[in-house]
């Protein structure tokens, strides 16, 4: 068995893991990361690509927002179509602020560059990753590389791996509460290289269900229409696709991109779910290991940034001052940000899905379309959450 020691073991290398690599890295801490898979393919995978301002924040804080500043794609607003008719939500003179468009697979590779530019030490295709003595003063992480068990002896533990992950499953069910609400539905999201032919992300209620017109790039526009649970992406041709897309969007958005084939297709489901606390003993939980949300908000990523922003501020003053209390403060101070996120990806989910059979639902939708539409309070409220709320400043002891 090699043995190593590192003062973090991270445990899953997706944004969460890396980002808080790279900010333990610049406030002087060592930190190992272990991935299961490999690199390729962690960045193979298509998901987030709207950016809270906060988020833009760390990620310069990190010295990994060069590139996303260059390419990144600055929205002022979003808009959503119910009953035929396109309403705008102006974000930045509501609140002063706006979002950022920016693929989560181009975050990751910023960050995989500057933790190979800094020599930090990665894992890729790390197998059998087990957590050992968390609950007492030496943990220790066990896995299997190239044919060869391995052992990092470390301070803490940071579980970043995802809802899947091991590190959630390895504490006892009677340690951990659990909050969860599963939709009825999926979104079936389409990549296709063409320019978008919309400027800000539209999402549109319809009576044939929910669709958002979306982008990663000026090249490359990201489409999703709400589809059953029972779907398989092969029942999708991209003509199906695109021909569903246009009648819940209105064929004056779509038609522009309705010959565009498909580079990536993937079907996901909604669910909403939050797991208390996030701290058991020396093992800290975050980004979507901790939570998740239906992507309607576009807070997923968000979240998992925020909570490793903390994370790293936790550890830090942790080495500084040589106590518990910034560790103690970890838990509470992401569930506050954690629960609220969670009530605005419900609530845009709640008001932009159709939820077949139900007759009173439907009515209450409409109202909210319609009180938002022309209240300016309700209008500001979503902008204020869109574009993310403020982050928690840490208690100073
Ligand atoms: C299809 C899809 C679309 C999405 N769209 C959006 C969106 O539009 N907007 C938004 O804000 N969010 C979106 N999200 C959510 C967003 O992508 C996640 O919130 C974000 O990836 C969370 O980052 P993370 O690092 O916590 O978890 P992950 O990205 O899941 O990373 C976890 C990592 O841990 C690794 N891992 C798992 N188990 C182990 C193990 N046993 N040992 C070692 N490593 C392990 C995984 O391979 C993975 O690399 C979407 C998610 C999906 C799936």
């Amino acid at each position: 068995m090699a043995r190593t020691r590192t003062q973090v073991a991270i445990v899953g290398a997706g944004p969460a893991g890396l980002l808080l690599g790279q900010l333990l890295h610049r406030a002087g801490i060592d930190a190992t990361i272990l991935e299961r898979r490999s690199a390729e393919y962690v960045l193979g995978r298509i998901r987030a690509g709207v950016l809270e301002q906060g988020t833009v924040d760390v990620l310069e804080q990190a010295g990994v927002a060069a590139r996303l500043h260059a390419e990144g794609l600055v929205h002022e607003g979003v808009e959503i179509g119910f009953e035929g008719r396109r309403h705008r939500i102006a974000l930045k003179s509501l609140v002063g602020k706006a979002v950022t468009v920016y693929g989560q697979t181009e975050m990751t590779r910023d960050l995989m560059e500057a933790r190979a530019a800094c020599g930090a030490r990665t894992v890729y295709e790390a197998g059998d990753v087990a957590l050992h003595d968390w609950a007492g003063s030496h943990p220790r992480v066990t896995f299997r590389h190239g044919g060869e068990s391995h052992e990092i002896d470390c301070d803490f533990i940071a579980g970043c791996d995802g809802y899947h992950g091991v590190s959630r499953a390895s504490v006892p069910l009677e340690r951990r509460q659990e909050f969860s609400r599963e939709y009825p539905f999926g979104w079936l999201g389409v990549l296709a290289d063409v320019p978008p032919p919309w400027s800000e992300l539209i999402y549109a209620n319809s009576a044939r269900g929910f669709a958002l017109a979306s982008l990663r790039s000026p090249t490359r526009v990201r489409c999703y229409v709400q589809c059953s649970l029972q779907d398989k992406v092969e029942q999708w041709s991209d003509a199906r696709f695109w021909d569903e897309f246009r009648r819940r969007m209105g064929e004056e958005v779509a038609d522009l991109v309705t010959l565009a084939p498909s580079i990536e297709k993937s079907i996901a489901p909604l669910r909403s779910y939050v797991v208390e606390p996030l701290r058991f003993g020396r093992l800290f939980l975050a980004g979507d290991a901790a939570h998740i949300v239906p992507p309607t908000g576009a807070k997923g990523l968000n979240l998992a940034v925020s909570d490793v922003y903390y994370l790293h501020e936790a550890l830090r003053d942790h080495y500084r001052e040589g106590t518990e209390r910034p560790l103690d403060e970890y838990s509470p101070r992401c569930l506050r940000r954690i629960w609220k996120a969670e009530r605005f990806s419900w609530w845009m989910t709640r008001q932009l899905h159709l939820f077949p059979g139900d007759a009173f639902a439907l009515r209450m939708q409409r109202t909210e379309l319609e009180y938002l539409f022309d209240s300016h309070a309700a209008q500001f409220s979503m902008a204020e959450n869109y574009v993310g709320l403020p982050f928690d400043e840490a208690a100073r002891a």
